[in-house]
């Protein structure tokens, strides 16, 4: 079932998008050579609960950190540790959820620790290029479809795999509602979008092929050839006035 919200409640998503926003700051601040995902993830944390919120992961399906920290080849779910140690040159993928006052707010980010490839620097851009290119179509009319071709083709143009396993999903009083937002997908199919939906939009695209595979953790979901990956993934609400990015900072 797909839940609409209200002015009310798309106010108080405004509010868990900002803390959600300001602990992805926190997190870029503190990307550096030798920090350990663990620490980065107390960080992290710290900054959620000083905002009287709560990590949206934490203990999600028993999930062990506060946010999901996944290094180069790794696509999402990482899990913090005090034994991984951030190097120069890594691909740094931070999500992070917030639950404050009844609803989350869901969104990630790529950073790159010091200098990384050229290759790799391109791989942040065009993803969140392809994060643009689906915001631009999410429009009361329009379809999930719409949103998905988007993204893909953003992605494609670019000789990039773009990950089908994992997608894209509505998001309010649950952290994962209805309905699923591919990142990849026909134009003009799919749900209709309406003023009121929250659709959290994170395209996840490889340098290589799209195939990935999830590690003996259970959690930590790489690339299938081992080539690089990035994420960029924002809470937008659905309006008449056009898309609005609920996790900004402000
Ligand atoms: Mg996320
Ligand atoms: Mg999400």
């Amino acid at each position: 079932m797909i839940s609409l919200k209200n002015s009310e409640q798309l106010a108080l998503m405004k509010e868990a998008g900002r803390i959600t926003a300001e602990a992805l700051l926190v997190a870029e601040e503190n990307v550096r050579a030798g920090i350990s995902t663990a620490e980065l993830d107390r960080k992290i944390r710290a900054h959620i609960e000083k905002c009287g919120a709560r990590p949206s992961f934490l203990g999600y399906g028993g999930f062990p950190g506060s946010a999901c920290i996944s290094l180069n080849q790794e696509v999402i779910h990482g899990i913090p540790s005090p034994k991984r140690f951030i190097e120069e040159g890594d691909l740094v993928k931070v999500d992070v959820g917030a639950f404050y006052r009844g609803f989350h707010g869901d969104s990630a980010r790529t950073f790159a620790c010091g200098t990384v490839s050229g290759e790799a620097a391109r791989l942040i851009a065009v993803t969140k290029a392809c994060f643009e290119a689906a915001l631009k179509v999410a429009l009361p009319g329009n379809r999930i479809g719409d949103i998905s071709a988007a993204a893909q083709k953003t992605a494609e143009d670019a000789g990039y795999g773009v990950v089908r396993k994992y997608v894209g999903h509505g998001i309010g009083m649950q952290l994962h509602e209805d309905p699923e937002v591919p990142n990849f997908g026909r134009a003009g199919h799919g749900i209709r979008l309406y003023p009121g939906m929250t659709l959290a939009i994170e395209p996840m695209i490889n340098i290589g092929t799209y195939e990935v595979r999830v590690l003996k953790d259970n959690w930590t979901v790489v690339t299938a050839d081992g080539s690089l990956s990035a994420h960029y993934e924002n809470t937008v609400a659905i309006t008449n006035d056009g898309p609005y990015v609920l996790t900004a900072a402000r």
